[in-house]
């Protein structure tokens, strides 16, 4: 069994990615081709957003926007300390300091009442984080920032498409960012992110900014960085996109049918979708007690598992010089030591749900 099954995907979509690569290749618009400015005007329609604008990955698209947003050194970021390490060492890369807050123990996303008490004169921002697929707080944090006159920085790197009280994630803040990363929902062949914003000011400085700084050939405004999406990528993301909104659907059947095997055990706590969001299902998490045995079982079985995420950041080492190391963040401590993704893909049969279902309570029962 595979975690995510890119190869059945690949095999159900082969002809029309064959024959998009082969445009490219026959056109060698390899940079900023026309399949680029096809995908990003999809992207924008899709998210509800104005400005969609690919660039090269999920962390470079964290980077673009803070670099748009004017970030200086020493401006603290607030972000929540469970995350996977791009949303912390950005902020670290621009020389600003990320401040790691808890998070709500039931979606895992960062607790707004934390965001609130971690504001200093010295706060800039905030980068909620909209993990596992589920949108965070959006309307909550929104307020504090306004109230403080901070922005706010959605990394959608693991909910592109997903909705919150009727909108999509990444058109729900100041700048939302997402990652193509194969193995998210919507992932390409290689690296790839995008960023989204209504501010027509702010999606030219990214632009900008993605190219070198560059306004026109060798004319370069600002510092700035090669951080394009590649056409091939841009043409392959086309192909997927057309069936996104299938494989959420798919997507949601798999995870109900985990829910459903199991509720009612005792030891399993199944994922929390609030009632004003819908999820894609990045990934399909539980928490156990006894997570170690657990994963020993599935091992043995041939299943698949994986941890997101075993060390909270405050506690990386790469960031043991931080004046947060010891901060106390006690649901994502628990979080970190409990929580366990199981296989999750649009191409799972009930069967294959069953299959791990069971060896997952056979292992919770020890
Ligand atoms: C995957 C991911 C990123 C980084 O995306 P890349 O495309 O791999 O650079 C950033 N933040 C979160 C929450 C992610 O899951």
């Amino acid at each position: 069994m595979e975690f995510v099954d890119l190869k059945r995907q690949y095999d159900e979509y082969k002809d029309e990615i064959m024959a998009e690569i082969q445009n490219v290749l026959d056109t060698t618009a390899f940079i900023n081709g026309p399949a680029l400015q096809e995908l990003e005007a999809q992207l924008a329609g899709h998210t509800g957003v104005r400005h969609a604008i690919g660039c090269s990955s999920g962390t470079d698209a964290l980077i673009l926007g803070m670099m748009a947003l004017g970030i200086q050194r020493g401006d603290e970021v607030i972000l929540p300390d469970f995350s996977f390490i791009a949303t912390a060492e950005t902020v670290a890369l621009m020389a600003a300091t990320p401040v790691f807050v808890d998070i709500r123990p039931d979606t895992y996303n960062i607790d707004p009442a934390a965001v609130r008490a971690a504001i200093t004169d010295k706060t800039v921002g905030i980068i909620p984080v909209s993990l596992y697929g589920q949108v965070a707080d959006m309307d909550e944090i929104n307020a504090i920032a306004r109230e403080h006159g901070l922005w706010v920085m959605e990394d959608a790197a693991q909910s592109y498409g997903a909705t919150y009280k009727g909108s999509r994630s990444g058109a729900l803040s100041k700048i939302g960012t997402t990652s193509f990363f194969p193995a998210k929902p919507l992932g390409g062949y290689g690296d790839g992110g995008a960023v989204f914003t209504d501010d027509d000011e702010l999606a030219g400085r990214m632009r900008m900014i993605l190219n070198h700084g560059q306004r026109r050939r060798y004319d370069h405004a600002v510092i700035g960085l090669n951080a394009r999406l590649d056409t091939l990528q841009a043409a392959i993301l086309k192909v997927k996109l057309r069936h996104f909104d299938d494989e959420v659907v798919r997507r949601q059947q798999v995870a109900d049918w985990y829910t459903a095997e199991f509720t009612g055990t005792q030891g399993i706590v199944t994922p929390v979708i609030l009632d004003h969001n819908t999820s894609v299902w990045a990934q399909y998490t539980i928490r156990v007690a006894n997570r170690p045995a657990v994963q020993a079982v599935l091992q043995e079985r041939g299943i698949p598992t994986a941890v997101h995420y075993p060390i909270p950041l405050h506690r990386q080492d790469a960031f043991a010089d931080h004046a947060q190391h010891g901060v106390e963040v006690p649901h994502t401590e628990k979080a970190s030591a409990e929580v366990l993704s199981l296989p999750m893909h649009p191409f799972m049969t009930a069967e294959d749900v069953i299959l791990v279902a069971d060896a997952v309570k056979e292992a919770v029962r020890g």
